[in-house]
């Protein structure tokens, strides 16, 4: 798992405090189980993983013509997208006027936009399935953590301006008036958006499956090996998958089957409230964000409560501490409360998470000359499931021998 779960010797000792495990988990709880394998098996393609980025690939490939089927060596979605807070923002975590610098304007913008468009799509594709699933456009609001942080904002604001996103600069009185607290300055965004990545990644497997696909549970891949024509894969109890292509879609674990190092990967916190009266919610709801780094986040979910999220550390421990958790949920919350001190906020799920993050907070998308016939979907950094389903449409296209003009930025030798 790649979130915490509080061991059972140690919950004595931090008896009274809230329920240390992702939200998602607790409230939609097992919502559709999936068999092991157990037999060879041949497919045209097989996907490493069942997280959100497995389900959006496998999805977008349920009527190519394709045998397809995924694997997960544990529960499909109870990786990092049970965890997940699942913003959907199109602002990623380095600002367009930073990533013009690393990779170019046209790329850079291009970026931005491919990841609004990912909003819409997911919006659209959420409609489209059987039944439609819930999904809520949101505006978003980035405030600047303190005064000196607004210039910087500013030319931000103006660089996305001009090329043509639907923003508004917000002075001080003007957040203070719309959404009741103090920030120098901020940028109000149109296009956001969220969902239950975890149930929405449930949700893409039944229509897969419904295409005539195949989902495994508990069904870890040990060994790949990669021949001219095809993949074999070895599961843990001994049996073999030949593939004609592989995706892996194993999260942050993905790292393991890349040779160069492409990713840092941090710990980052959340935490829900218990359910609030309508009082206390805000201007449409908005997602709400920082410039500070480590950066804090909050929204509303479902239930009427309030989600706070971040305060990452550069680095992950597969088992931070309980009191780790109860130390970061404290932080967090007295930062919301700074911003909001009318709202009577008691925690009550709260964990932590990994995630990777890469030098210009782009995904890596694509091939590696070291694995024949094989892509990467990865969902790295902040913006994990808006990348994912950038990841999904190109590698659609990169399977079927279609070209696609925006593979190149998130290429792996850039
Ligand atoms: C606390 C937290 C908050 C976040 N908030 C946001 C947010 O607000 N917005 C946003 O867009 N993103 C957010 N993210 C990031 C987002 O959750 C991830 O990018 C996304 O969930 C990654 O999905 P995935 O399918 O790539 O990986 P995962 O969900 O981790 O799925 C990978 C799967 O691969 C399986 N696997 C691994 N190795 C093998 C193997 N050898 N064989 C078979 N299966 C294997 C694992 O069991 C796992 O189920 C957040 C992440 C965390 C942890």
């Amino acid at each position: 798992m790649t979130y915490n779960v509080i061991q059972a010797n140690s919950l004595q000792k931090h008896m009274n405090l809230y329920d240390q495990q992702p939200y998602w988990l607790m409230k939609d709880g097992i919502v559709a189980s999936y068999p092991s394998l157990q037999q060879h098996l041949q497919v045209d393609v097989a996907i490493m993983g069942a997280g959100i980025s497995a389900a959006l690939t496998a999805w977008h490939l349920r009527n190519s013509g394709l045998k397809v089927a995924v694997f997960d060596k544990k529960h499909a979605g109870m990786g990092s997208t049970a965890a997940s807070t699942a913003f959907l923002q199109y602002e990623i975590d380095t600002p367009l006027t930073v990533l013009k610098n690393l990779i170019g304007e046209p790329d850079a913008v291009r970026s931005y936009e491919l990841c609004r468009k990912a909003i819409y799509d997911i919006g659209d594709l959420c409609k489209s399935l059987k039944p439609a699933f819930d999904f809520h456009l949101r505006p978003s609001l980035q405030y600047a953590s303190f005064k000196s942080h607004t210039a910087n904002l500013l030319k931000e604001f103006k660089l996305r301006k001009k090329h043509g996103f639907k923003i508004e600069w917000l002075e001080n009185t003007d957040v203070k008036k719309t959404f009741g607290f103090d920030a120098p300055g901020a940028i109000f965004s149109a296009d956001g958006g969220e969902v239950d990545a975890y149930l929405l990644t449930h949700a893409l497997l039944k229509n897969f499956m419904d295409a005539g696909h195949k989902v495994y549970n508990n069904t870890a891949i040990v060994h790949i090996e990669h021949t001219r024509q095809r993949v074999i894969l070895l599961t843990a109890n001994n049996l073999t998958i030949k593939a004609k292509k592989l995706i892996i879609a194993c999260g942050y674990e993905s790292l393991h089957y890349i040779p160069k190092k492409i990713a840092d990967i941090n710990s980052t916190y959340a935490m829900v409230s218990e359910p609030m009266a309508d009082e206390f919610f805000w201007h449409k709801n908005s997602l709400i964000w920082e410039t500070a780094t480590p950066y804090m986040y909050f929204r509303a979910v479902s239930e009427n409560r309030i989600l706070i999220g971040g305060r990452d550390d550069p680095f992950h421990h597969p088992h931070i501490s309980p009191s780790a958790i109860n130390r970061k949920t404290e932080m967090l919350k007295k930062a919301f409360l700074k911003k909001m001190p009318h709202i009577p906020l008691v925690p009550d799920f709260s964990w932590a998470g990994a995630f990777a993050s890469t030098k210009d907070g782009l995904p890596y998308i694509g091939s590696i000359a070291e694995r024949p016939n094989t892509f990467f979907a990865l969902g790295f950094g902040g913006n994990g499931i808006t990348f994912s389903i950038i990841a999904a449409q190109i590698i659609h296209d990169l399977i079927l021998g279609k070209k696609n003009a925006d593979a190149d930025i998130f290429r792996f030798n850039r």
